[in-house]
């Protein structure tokens, strides 16, 4: 059974909380990016490394020279839950949904969190190769991802 997710304008109800950039600005960068459909991560000016979430410093060598890098948006299922009992009461007509958490290649195999699109009720595997899908709202662009067809 599908629910239609691919052809909904929003996988987040509404009422549901949505992730916003910190106060800080720490990453304000990222939320630049995805807001122009750009997915950017983190890396060390100095040694080179990848990190994300965002941090004031590199957190292999602490130089504070951090740059972002502009990932290609393509990543792999490293892990995957699927939801039966809603964290929040706006969920409470989405679920089952699947939480996946993703890992880039080509960027150090940082890890992000997002949505897998599509039916809630589909296969998915560790390794599964994904794309980002970017999901706009009023104030902030959302990473989902889905699965890349011909796997
Ligand atoms: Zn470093």
């Amino acid at each position: 059974m599908s629910h239609g997710f691919d052809t909904m304008a929003s996988y987040m109800p509404s009422g549901a909380p949505l992730p916003a950039p910190a106060p800080d600005g720490l990453d304000a960068a990222f939320w630049e990016g995805t807001r122009n459909h750009r997915l950017l991560v983190q890396r060390c000016k100095a040694c080179g490394t990848f990190q994300f979430g965002p941090e004031w410093i590199c957190h292999r060598c602490r130089s504070p020279q951090i740059g972002w890098h502009e990932c290609s948006g393509r990543g792999k299922v490293y892990a995957f839950e699927r939801v039966w009992h809603p964290v929040h009461s706006a969920l409470r007509e989405r679920v089952p949904y699947l939480i996946v958490l993703i890992e880039l290649p080509d960027a150090g195999n940082v890890r992000m969190i997002g949505n897998l699109l599509g039916d809630p009720q589909q296969n998915v595997q560790i390794g599964d190769e994904v794309e980002v899908a970017w999901e706009d709202h009023e104030d902030v662009t959302l990473t989902q991802w889905r699965l890349v067809a011909g796997k």
